[in-house]
């Protein structure tokens, strides 16, 4: 099969030439039909976040048609977490998303960036009918990501999203359809970005070393750059929460503790459980959220998360074997 490989920190991809992988017991072969491009890609690029047995297949949204090991022609979904112990004190209760031995998609098993994947049954997902191939990619960890970041900033009402890309843009309509108000921050000046947050139902887009227009009872961090998390905690009232989504995030500056003060929570998000992949693409075409994507050939997945870096594109990018 054709891939396009991991081989070093700081080298592009690679395209080469695999053996097929073949299915064990318990697991699906997959026909890659499409795989989102997530941030968390970038960080292993970047040696931010570990690859630990290069050459290693990246992506982790994978939407494929099952060949062997399940119902021929099914459409799963292949997300972050690929496989858990499901022994350890995590596991049994219910937080397998913290599982020490947890094995992640796109990093310690090879993931969609090629023509065939396999994966462990027990962790694929039914991909929601009414989704075509391309715009249920970024459901997979874009979507699955932010809707548990949003479920940890409890109830609040007035909502900031700091960092408006491919999760962003899912989290603000399932926020919008709870009723929730959106204030969406993006880098200084990036108007389109902003006029793009105000298209899916965020009341107000300004530059992240803006203030909200009121004070916020929860802010969700989805760009990795650790001085949002003062300016956040800056933007919530008494008693909010800040909420960082992402897997890497650059040293965060310190800060006084008065931001803190009044009952404030900092927190992180880390990888997901299988319940919330099934919470939320049960919910995904109630809402029902729409995807905009990007599309590259496999064979232009560099381009792809060279685009993503420079934020060139809308929502999310997904590549095509
Ligand atoms: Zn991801
Ligand atoms: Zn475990």
């Amino acid at each position: 099969m054709r891939a396009m490989a991991f081989t070093a920190p700081g080298r592009p991809l690679v395209e080469r030439e695999l053996e097929d992988p073949r299915p064990a017991e318990g697991e699906v072969l997959l026909r890659v039909l499409t795989c989102g491009v997530c941030r968390t890609d970038l960080h292993l690029l970047d040696g931010e976040v570990e690859v630990p047995q290069p050459p290693r297949v990246l992506g982790h949204q994978i939407v494929g048609e099952v060949l062997e090991g399940g119902e021929p022609g099914a459409r799963v979904g292949v997300p972050w977490l690929g496989w858990t112990d499901g022994t350890c004190r995590w596991c049994r209760a219910g937080r397998e998303n913290l599982c020490p031995s947890a094995r992640f998609t796109g990093r310690d098993r090879d993931g969609g960036f090629a023509q065939l994947a396999v994966a462990d049954a027990r962790f694929c997902f039914p991909i929601p009918d009414g989704y075509p191939d391309l715009q249920a990619a970024p459901l997979l960890c874009a979507g699955l990501i932010g809707y548990r970041t949003l479920r940890l900033a409890g109830d609040s009402e007035r909502v900031g999203i700091y960092g408006f890309g491919a999760a962003a843009h899912i989290v603000c309509q399932v926020a919008r359809h709870e009723g929730r108000r959106v204030f969406a921050f993006t880098r200084a000046g990036d108007e389109t970005t902003q006029a793009f947050a105000r298209e899916l139902g965020a009341e107000w887009a300004g530059g992240a070393g803006e203030a909200p227009p009121e004070p916020l009872d929860a802010a969700l961090i989805f760009a990795p750059a650790g001085e949002l998390v003062p300016a956040a905690l800056r933007a919530t009232d008494r008693g909010g929460t800040v909420v960082c989504g992402g897997i890497h995030m650059s040293e965060i500056p310190a800060f006084p503790y008065e931001l803190l003060w009044d009952e404030r929570t900092l927190r992180s998000v880390a990888n997901l459980t299988r319940r919330d992949g099934e919470e939320f693409l049960a919910l995904a075409p109630r809402i029902p959220i729409r995807t905009e994507v990007t599309a590259y050939p496999l064979d232009r997945a560099n381009e792809a998360l060279d685009d993503l870096r420079h934020g060139r594109f809308r929502g999310a990018a997904v590549v095509v074997p």
